[in-house]
């Protein structure tokens, strides 16, 4: 039982080895750590993988983020929370798993629309 509604297991919806915890699902498990780790390695937004929401907060304020590019690197990190929060879902009601890196490419396509149409950075193409 889980907030009420009889859940079969707590276990990590995308290994199923771990609870399903907030810090997990969202930034310890393995099959979201690639996705961090894209972000250490080519976005440059991060110095190292964040293994919480303690982490990625406290990472996010000591990094210095240059104004000109701050809400384009931010989005980059709140569309992959929101990735990672969609691709669990379509786990547990579709039963359906992508490979974390082709969930890549949606973070890229999803934040260059949102820049595209809430910015002014909205002539990119
Ligand atoms: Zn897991």
């Amino acid at each position: 039982m889980r907030r009420g509604i009889a859940v079969s297991s707590n276990l990590c919806t995308f290994c199923h080895d771990f609870d399903e915890g907030l810090d997990h699902v969202f930034f310890s498990c393995g099959y979201v750590s690639l996705l961090w780790k894209w972000h250490v390695e080519w976005s440059g937004i991060l110095p190292e993988q964040p293994f919480s929401s303690l982490d990625l907060e406290m990472m996010l304020n000591q990094v210095n983020i240059e104004k000109k590019t701050q809400n384009l690197k931010l989005s980059l990190i709140y569309c992959t929370i929101w990735m990672i929060w969609k691709a669990r879902n379509t786990c547990v009601f579709r039963n359906e798993r992508r490979p974390s890196m082709a969930i890549v490419g949606d973070i890229s396509m999803l934040t260059f629309n949102w820049i595209k149409n809430r910015s002014k950075f909205n002539a990119l193409n």
